[in-house]
């Protein structure tokens, strides 16, 4: 690797002058400068480089800087770099005929927006004008996006400063076994008891007062928490029975993530309205959108969908996007990651946490996975305190500093860490992540108690 830490410290210096960083207070925050990546890595101007077990956050599905997907973005922008969404243009043409022939049953119209918040804002839009109604349903332990809907939609702290009754939403438990708020011993408990929950809320809320009811299909930054079979039928049968519209959110979980197309696919669901972002074009360039069921977009035949984007589309973007689906079929990246999941990871995960003290659970599937870390294996207290900061997440930041020590990059959020790597890693990139994981769970395991 070529260093040059003059660069790196001028990069570095603009950065703390003017650059305003997400979800931070910018005077404690120390970003790495990096100088470049490839594949599964990324490197400093130091000469550290990094297993990138994040995967950026958790959207560069096919890697950083695949060739075929920078060269389909040059020819792009060469051909034609931007133009109005008004118009049938070919990327964008393209784009959404391959994206429809993957999403589930009839979510056959694509709507195109900039990247996942948006994408959720505009699902919600169409769920409401759809059914005249105006409330929606979410979960806790979630995450659906930074803007303002979007954001109070949301299971978790970031939602709190933002806070409106005017956004409507009325949020409820979705199973979680590990930690289970219906005194559940079993999966079939947890399921029943999660979807009877549900069902006495939308009763208690009034059926006629609720639009949507949104779901991660696979909750992502919230844990990975793989809901049991039969919780995501029963949710869609709750929502027939009651007129509601369901809404998956798939911006993390879509686009190989899961070791399918869709995470739906696994559990044999068909929403009525599916987000999506980030792995639609591994991130390469913005992009998200909503894929929508034939009933709702009759809903708009005859009259105007009220809401736009000056890029919605962009041109860029989706030629990015059919150069990535068009990769991961060629190469076979979503059933990389199914199978590198089921033999590779999850085996040496569930290994790991035999060994470490501080491993509380394994859960995931494909290349979507998380250790939950804990003080103690019998009571599993979280090894930090819910949404904890400074001294009280030390711990955590122990963890994460010696596994990046060990030149591993890792997801970190509240007590767990997930293991959330390119869904075309190899398996000789999985195992050296492993072995620096092994080494800063030894860390993690000091703060664990008897
Ligand atoms: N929905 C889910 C499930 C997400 O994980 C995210 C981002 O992490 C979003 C929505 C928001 O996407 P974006 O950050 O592209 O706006």
């Amino acid at each position: 690797l070529e260093t040059d830490p003059q660069a790196g410290a001028a990069v570095k210096a603009a950065d703390r002058a003017h650059v305003f960083h997400s979800w931070s207070a910018q005077d404690l925050i120390d970003p790495l400068a990096v100088a470049g990546a490839q594949g599964s890595y990324f490197w400093d101007y130091d000469g550290n480089r990094y297993l990138d077990f994040t995967s950026g956050l958790v959207y560069t599905n096919i890697g950083y800087q695949h060739p075929k997907v920078v060269a389909a973005i040059q020819e792009q922008a060469a051909k034609l770099t931007t133009f109005a969404p008004a118009f049938a243009i070919e990327a964008r043409s393209e784009a959404a005929r391959l994206i429809a022939e993957r999403t589930p049953g009839d979510l056959d119209k694509i709507f195109f927006t900039n990247a996942g918040a948006d994408a959720v804002e505009h699902a919600v839009r169409m769920a409401r004008v759809h059914t005249g109604r105006t409330k929606v349903l979410s979960a806790y332990r979630s995450y659906h996006g930074g803007t303002q809907q979007a954001v109070n939609l949301t299971g978790d702290p970031r939602r709190w400063a933002s806070d409106s009754a005017a956004a409507g939403v009325v949020h409820f438990w979705a199973p979680f076994l590990y930690r289970t708020r219906f005194y559940a011993e079993t999966e079939e408990q947890e399921t029943a008891r999660a979807l009877e929950h549900l069902e006495t809320t939308i009763v208690f809320e009034g059926p006629a007062t609720i639009a949507a009811l949104i779901l991660e299909t696979i909750p992502g930054t919230a844990g990975i928490m793989v809901p049991p079979p039969g919780y995501l039928p029963g949710v869609r049968e709750l929502c027939d029975k009651y007129g509601i519209v369901l809404i998956l959110d798939e911006v993390m979980a879509g686009f190989g993530r899961t070791g399918e197309w869709f995470a739906a696919d696994l559990f044999g669901v068909v929403p009525d309205l599916m987000t999506f972002a980030k792995g639609v074009n591994s991130g390469y360039v913005p992009l998200g959108g909503v894929a929508i069921s034939g009933a709702i977009a009759e809903t708009f035949a005859k009259r105007p969908y009220p809401g736009g984007l000056t890029y919605s589309g962009h041109p860029l973007a989706c030629a990015a996007a059919v150069a990535t689906i068009g990769v991961m079929a060629e190469e076979g990246v979503v059933e990389n990651a199914k199978r590198l999941g089921a033999d590779v990871v999850g085996p040496a995960l569930r290994e790991l946490a035999e060994r470490h003290p501080s491993v509380g659970e394994v859960r995931g599937t494909g290349m979507f996975w998380a250790l939950e870390l804990v003080r103690n294996k019998e009571t599993r207290e979280p090894l930090v305190p819910y949404n904890a900061a400074g001294e009280a997440n030390a711990p955590m930041a122990a963890f994460a500093a010696a596994a990046k020590k060990n030149g591993l990059w890792p997801f970190v959020n509240m007590n767990r860490t997930h293991v959330v790597p390119p869904c075309n890693v190899t398996e000789e990139e999985l195992k050296e992540g492993f072995a620096a994981l092994d080494a800063a769970l030894s860390v993690a395991d000091e703060h664990t108690v008897e």
